[in-house]
């Protein structure tokens, strides 16, 4: 294998694995979210999110044949059971049409062109999908599963990251590659329910500012309490998807101490031990709880203005 490949493929395993990650966590909690998108289990890519440099072999490698092509389906997910493949190229995807997809050579614009056209799909209805495998065409029926509609990206990156903006949740391969054990995973479920929970536009009806100065002033009781909120939601995501909650109180051991000083452990945030207290109380009361899926009483709140009363949410470190 020339080294472009083995770096293609590792890229592919590490996508997959993102959205193995995605699609257990979105398609699990679709009754606890209110946007909706269809669940097709399919990792996508474009060519021209290549650097130029690797744009030609990335061409061979994946066999691109359109703009669009699978890089990766779910094991058992819609997409693989209607006999969809990696590195099938796209035509169609019910009503949107891949080729008339457009987006600045060198991004992922592209990629999320198509990406947010098929997510405004009705998330239930059968989906027509043309393909081209090995030159010939193909089209296959689809039955989604109705999934949260958010997308879930992986940035590669030698440095620890996870952030939402409300669409999209996103985390550094680095974090991936070095939270195993589903610890990972819980970073991301935090993140997801910042989303679920609508925490950007109802920071910004609060008036608060973003970035360094998040941790600073009146701001501060907003940000803790989304903060917790996400923390306490995190619990149900991951026990609704078949994760162990527990991954969520480890991750905190372990990157809490080792971090100290960091946006994690900025004055926006709550200290870590406090932070794993919490958790540890959540899941308690996740294991009692024997309705299905497991829905926490913030998901009815989600439309209520935040009262920065992060207080009562926090369980303190003893
Ligand atoms: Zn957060």
């Amino acid at each position: 294998m020339s080294d472009d490949a083995a770096l293609f493929e590792q890229l592919r395993a590490s996508d997959l694995e993102m959205a193995t990650i995605g699609w257990r966590l979105a398609s699990s909690n679709a009754p606890l979210c209110d946007v909706l998108e269809p669940g097709l289990g399919l990792q996508i890519h474009t060519l021209d999110q290549f650097a130029p440099q690797l744009r030609a072999s990335a061409r061979s490698h994946f066999k691109f044949s359109t703009a669009v092509a699978i890089e990766g389906v779910i094991p058992g997910g819609p997409a693989a059971q209607a006999g969809l493949r990696p590195d099938d190229s796209l035509v169609r995807i019910g009503p949107v049409d891949i080729a008339a997809s457009a987006g600045k050579p060198g991004t992922t614009q592209r990629l999320v062109a198509v990406q947010l056209a098929v997510a405004k799909l009705p998330p239930a209805e059968t989906l027509e999908i043309q393909a081209i495998r090995d030159g010939a065409p193909l089209t296959v029926t689809v039955r989604p599963i109705p999934a949260c509609r958010s997308r879930f990206e992986l940035e590669l990156a030698d440095d620890f990251s996870a952030s939402a903006d409300g669409s999209m949740v996103q985390v550094s391969s680095k974090l991936l590659d070095t939270y195993r054990g589903d610890r990972a995973v819980a970073a991301i479920a935090h993140e997801f329910s910042h989303n679920i929970l609508h925490h950007r536009v109802r920071l910004e009806a609060r008036g608060v500012t973003f970035g360094m100065l998040a941790g600073f002033g009146g701001n501060v009781k907003y940000f803790r309490q989304t903060e917790i909120q996400a923390d306490i939601l995190s619990i149900y995501l991951l026990a609704n998807a078949g994760y162990d909650p527990k991954a969520a109180p480890d991750f905190w051991r372990d990157f809490g101490p080792k971090h100290a000083g960091s946006v994690f452990n900025s004055r926006s945030h709550p200290h870590w031990r406090d932070r794993i207290a919490t958790l540890e109380a959540e899941i308690a009361k996740v294991q009692a709880d024997p309705a299905r899926p497991h829905v926490s009483k913030l998901i009815a709140e989600r439309d209520q203005p935040l009262d920065g009363d992060w207080q009562s949410l926090l369980v303190r470190h003893r």
